[in-house]
């Protein structure tokens, strides 16, 4: 790996342990969980997070590419306490790519839902790891990973005294997503990417109406949630359900008036839809996927008038 790259990660991540960790320190006497979140900050602002307990760390998610699943496994090697298990919100590849380089030779679970698992399967299927390594080249991991302990809906389980609780949600962003939930003295929720925070949105799996119900969902579910953890940008509050919702709807209706009913849009319209969603958020983050999901919701939307 990249010297530079990883001192520069080393370099990072003291700054995110002071600036992430949203736990009263003086609440009691008690170890609280800590969250330190991992962002990828060159290609899709995807997070990864480093929960740690007392007697471990819990991963949540584990990034896209070979050399960030390597620099969050030196993040996990800074905190000086062994992985205990690794927890995925759902199957796209950038948030399962690591989980070799991340695990290494520590042998622990991998869990997510029966849903996650069985998404995850067709993400990587050999049409899909030949795509994605004529995309990433060496960047995408050879060795691949998948759970190996699946739970269902409202499962949880405990590590480092830590209760972890699963929550399934089938199709949205990806065909299963899923949140898990931490209860303590705060509760705190990683929603995967339900929300991408302030990064556009990945919709080629083509389920925006079912994600948009998702979000609907989440606003109850999370009404006591302190802090959420999204799968893509700043984590924040409950605001970020909202700012997803209308980046979502605004996505819907500019295809719908593009596509005219037809379930393509051509190339031409492709250019406008980029530039009418760059006008909503004109950070460029994620702006890849933005041409990328155009079809499936041209698609989508053409079903849905039938
Ligand atoms: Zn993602």
């Amino acid at each position: 790996m990249n010297k530079k790259y990883l001192v520069r990660r080393l370099l990072i991540f003291p700054i995110l342990l002071t600036g992430i960790i949203s736990f009263n320190p003086t609440a009691h006497a008690g170890f609280k969980p800590r969250v330190h979140r991992f962002a990828d900050e060159a290609r899709v602002f995807v997070n990864a997070y480093l929960v740690e307990t007392e007697k471990g760390i819990v991963a949540i998610d584990a990034t896209l590419t070979v050399s960030d699943g390597k620099a969050l496994r030196a993040n996990l090697e800074f905190l000086r306490k062994p992985l205990l298990a690794v927890l995925l919100t759902h199957g796209h590849p950038d948030h399962c790519n690591g989980l070799a380089e991340l695990i290494g030779t520590d042998g622990v679970p991998v869990i997510s839902t029966v849903g996650v698992d069985k998404a995850m399967k067709t993400y990587y299927d050999a049409a899909g790891e030949e795509r994605g390594r004529a995309m990433l080249g060496e960047e995408w991991p050879k060795k691949r990973i998948f759970p190996s302990k699946t739970l269902k809906d409202g499962e949880s389980v405990i590590f480092g005294g830590v209760t972890f609780t699963v929550h399934d949600l089938g199709p949205g962003e990806s065909h299963s997503d899923s949140y898990w939930v931490i209860e303590g003295e705060e509760k705190i929720a990683f929603i995967g990417d339900v929300v991408m925070n302030r990064v556009h949105a990945y919709l080629a799996d083509g389920h925006s109406t079912q994600w948009l119900k998702n979000i609907d969902r989440l606003k109850t579910e999370l009404k006591d949630v302190q802090r959420i953890y999204p799968g893509h940008g700043e984590p924040g509050s409950l605001e970020m359900l909202d700012w997803q919702k209308s980046y979502l709807e605004t996505y819907r209706e500019v295809v719908k008036s593009l596509a005219s009913g037809q379930p393509k849009l051509t190339d031409d319209a492709k250019q406008k839809l980029i530039a009418k969603m760059e006008e909503f958020l004109p950070d460029k983050k994620g702006e890849l996927f933005i041409a990328q999901g155009a079809d499936a919701v041209a698609a989508e939307l053409a079903g849905e008038q039938k």
